[in-house]
């Protein structure tokens, strides 16, 4: 039984990830998308929002399941006996970073293989950071993420009022 975890910070989830959840859960036993809580990263949903979204969104889906973790990836990996860390490849800069977490992944936990898909053709641009740009903006991302994500966004910049600050920044690669 192969149970693989797909962790991200999904601020929000978009069209891309989810791309690759499907496609990774096709290859498992069991996908857990895993929905971190970092610190140090100001995002604009919470974490029980940010939660909330992903389960929304693969509902019907009975080989993924949802959870939030904190902490190092590799320890809640071997908290829950999965063997596999999924990951989504865009450009070559994603590469560099995946590349260097995934050796010093591998260096913490030798048993647990990172698996690497690259992105689909129409969501190489896509990244949690674009989105929240464009919302901000009242731009239409109604085609790169799904309708509760609009919504939530909306919702957001709502409350947020105009004088929200600049898109919390994250890296270039979110
Ligand atoms: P993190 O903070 O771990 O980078 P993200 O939510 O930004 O969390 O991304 C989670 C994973 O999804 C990462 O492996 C990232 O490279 C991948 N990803 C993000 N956007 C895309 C996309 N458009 N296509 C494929 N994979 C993507």
């Amino acid at each position: 039984m192969i149970r693989a975890v797909f962790p991200g910070s999904f601020d929000p989830i978009h069209n891309g990830h989810i791309d690759i959840a499907i496609r990774a859960s096709k290859l498992v036993d069991e996908l857990v998308v895993a929905v971190y809580d970092k610190p140090l990263k100001s995002f604009l949903f919470s974490p029980e929002e940010r939660i909330e979204l992903v389960k929304d969104v693969f509902q019907g889906f009975p080989k993924i399941t949802v959870v939030g973790y904190s902490g190092l990836t590799v320890k809640f990996c071997q908290n829950i006996h999965a063997q596999v860390i999924v990951r989504g490849l865009r450009v070559f800069s994603d590469f560099e970073y995946e590349f260097r977490m995934g050796l010093a992944n591998h260096r913490l936990a030798p048993d647990i293989e990172v698996l690497a898909l690259m992105t689909s053709e129409e969501h190489t641009f896509l990244s949690s950071t674009t989105v929240k740009e464009i919302a901000s903006l009242d731009g239409d991302v109604s085609s790169m993420v799904p309708p509760s994500v609009v919504t939530a966004l909306a919702k957001k910049f709502k409350e947020l009022g105009d004088d929200h600050p600049v898109i919390p920044t994250q890296s270039i690669r979110d």
